[in-house]
């Protein structure tokens, strides 16, 4: 396979892909029906494969690898072990075997790779002056574990009726529903807090750890500082407000803990013999680049309504170079 049949590659060897990023068809006006079917059924859209995916994989949790309800009632170390092992295996396969394939065996090569280098080994950046290193040092340190407290939290509060709790069987629809709009409450969620972090104080000492991954892979995912964790993470609380089903809390963790290796992973498609996916990490490989765009990742149009949606051509590239300079003519005028 051909990646220039796709994109170009610059002098340096980035490759970037002909296809700008495009916002998901909902809030068009006049709107468009068939458009936003497909987008929401067709494949590479809203469900396949990978919201699909990790709905399937919350539900198997919940059926397999979860206590009961019963043993969830009492706050106890063993249980909570337990949620935070299964957890640290997940994004070990997740995580751990696109890093495999891509950046150790190197399966493809730098084949749709955005960024021509490979992570650093020896950059004052990063804790054990390694990328990789540091990325799972965060990942295992505190990302894991603050997933858990939350999933633990949330679990025992529902185990115990301190919040409401969706009967499956007696609303089947409702869970659908909720099961549906998690993956979009994430985005508006991440979207607030990502824009939050960006204040330069809490850029300066929180966010700045995980914008180091100029050139991220899929361990920079949730390479986070504890406090960005704490908020990232928060996303579970919705389900102290809407009564949920544990599956939906479940998920909701799944999806802030696993879909970042897959949006991390510094190549637009994963290539395995005929088979292509595309990884949709071509939004947000542009924020690590040029930091002030694309806050949220695309399935709502946030970073359009806000002025910060970069879709890859250099006309958005032109149009970043105004906003920037507009605003450091503002920050000029008040020092
Ligand atoms: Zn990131
Ligand atoms: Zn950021």
């Amino acid at each position: 396979m051909d990646d220039l049949n796709f994109g170009k590659r610059n002098k340096r060897g980035d490759w970037e892909p002909f296809e700008r990023i495009s916002a998901a068809p909902l809030f068009e006006v006049p709107t468009r029906p068939v458009a936003i079917a497909k987008w929401i059924f067709g494949w590479d859209g809203y469900l396949l494969p990978w919201n699909l995916f990790y709905g399937l994989v919350a539900v198997a949790v919940w059926l397999w690898a979860t206590p009961s309800m019963a043993t969830m009632q009492t706050l106890a170390p063993g249980w909570a072990l337990f949620i935070f092992a299964r957890n640290a295996a997940m994004i070990s396969v997740t995580s751990g075997y696109l890093h495999l394939r891509l950046y150790i065996m190197k399966k493809q090569g730098g084949l749709f790779k955005y960024n021509a280098k490979w992570p650093s080994k020896s950059s004052d950046a990063f804790l054990f002056r390694d990328q990789n290193k540091d990325n799972m040092f965060w990942t295992f340190i505190s990302g894991v574990p603050q997933w858990t407290l939350y999933e633990v939290l949330m679990l025992w509060a529902m185990a115990n009726g301190y919040i409401a709790t969706l009967d499956a069987t007696a609303h089947p629809v409702m869970f659908a529903v909720i099961m549906f709009f998690i993956p979009m409450f994430r985005e508006l969620h991440f979207f607030m807090v990502h824009r939050m972090i960006h204040w330069p104080p809490l850029y300066k000492y929180v966010h700045s750890l995980h914008h180091a991954n100029v050139n991220p892979g899929p361990w920079s995912g949730i390479a986070m500082h504890p406090v960005e964790h704490l908020f990232y993470f928060s996303t579970v609380l919705i389900h102290a407000i809407v009564p949920s089903h544990p599956v939906h809390v479940i998920f909701n963790l799944v999806h802030a803990g696993l879909t970042p290796g897959q949006g991390h992973t510094g190549f637009d498609k994963i290539v395995n013999g005929k088979t292509v996916l595309n990884t949709h990490g071509h939004a947000h490989y542009l924020h690590h680049k040029y930091f002030e765009v694309n806050y949220a990742d695309g399935a709502l149009p946030l970073d359009r309504w806000f002025g910060s949606f970069h879709d890859g051509s250099p006309e958005a590239d032109s149009a970043m170079e105004v906003r920037m300079a507009k605003r450091r003519a503002t920050l000029n005028r008040k020092i």
